[in-house]
């Protein structure tokens, strides 16, 4: 299949911006991602194409020798696998690509999960955080999908208090309830206006007289947690399985954070992954080489005949 052009796949100009060519990769990955496209393949091609065309246009040298030689200029390029059938590279350097650069903390990994934007007012305040574990698993358990339990440790809800953090909660007397302080500064070029969150009641506009012992008026304590997690056939390394509402608890009753599973794979003994295909290698005489003949190769299930 003909490569299609990368400046057409990102859908920019040829003289665009390091700026516009983040940007245009951004709004299609984040709109093709596997996560938010469970199962649906031609969303995955969009995905590695996408992702390929970007990690050539970002970098000048590989966005110069591509402007010169089109993709016979930059098929050597780092990171599009060592796979010479051209067909770029697989979805696991694709999703390392997208995290590397729109990772936890980047913008991609918050607007698909709807962190930033859900998080904020009062009651977001006390949102708990979401936790992170990287699961290993054997080729046969990502071939055939599996349940595993997890140990983590993590903030629950107090019993004691019920989460409230203790009793007689009452308006913060220093910014009367709004959680946050205006300071006003004066300076050659005018008057300054800022906004910080009041430091009495770290921004919650609430104050509670008599804290509950157990977490300190936090209304969570840590605890170590058991879950079980399915894991679904065809997983591969870079994906992450998230579980809603398995994170942090909340602070003072607040709706509780998530927890993102990381899959990653463990090195097989006999076996080498590409993409969607298992690579074995079977030792044959140089006779059967020539004359042809049968070998039983091992699979993840069991033995097959070539
Ligand atoms: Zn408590
Ligand atoms: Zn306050």
């Amino acid at each position: 299949m003909a490569k299609r052009d990368y400046y057409e796949i990102l859908g920019v100009e040829r003289g665009a911006s390091e700026d516009e060519v983040k940007k245009a990769y951004r709004q299609l990955a984040i709109r093709f991602h596997p996560d938010k496209n469970p199962g649906n393949k031609q969303a995955e091609e969009n995905f590695k194409e996408a992702t390929e065309a970007y990690e050539v246009l970002k970098d000048t040298q590989s966005r110069a020798q591509y402007d010169q030689y089109g993709h016979a200029g930059v098929s050597g390029h780092p990171g599009f696998g060592t796979g010479g059938s051209g067909a770029g590279f697989d979805i696991n350097d694709a999703l390392r690509a997208f995290m590397r650069d729109f990772g936890r903390g980047g913008s991609g990994f918050e607007e698909m999960f709807g962190g930033g934007q859900r998080r904020r007012g009062r009651q977001d305040l006390y949102h708990g955080e979401d936790l992170k574990i990287r699961l290993k698993l054997t080729l046969e358990e990502i071939a055939f999908g599996t349940e595993k339990s997890i140990k983590i440790r993590r903030f629950k809800r107090c019993a004691v208090c019920s989460g409230k953090g203790g009793s007689s909660l009452r308006r913060c007397p220093q910014c009367n309830g709004a959680g946050q302080v205006q300071q006003v500064s004066r300076s050659m070029f005018g008057q300054f206006v800022s906004v910080t969150p009041c430091s009495n009641c770290g921004g919650t506009g609430e104050v509670i007289s008599s804290p509950c012992t157990t977490c300190s008026g936090s209304g969570r304590v840590e605890e170590q947690a058991t879950i079980s997690v399915k894991i679904p056939a065809g997983v591969s390394e870079g994906n992450y399985i998230p579980l809603r509402g398995e994170g942090n608890a909340g602070m003072r009753g607040g709706e509780s954070g998530d927890l993102m599973v990381m899959i990653e794979e463990k090195p097989h003994e006999r076996f080498v992954r590409h993409g969607g295909d298992i690579i074995t290698e079977v030792p044959i005489t140089f006779a059967m080489a020539a004359l042809g003949g049968e070998s039983e190769i091992e699979t993840l299930e069991g033995h097959g005949n070539l």
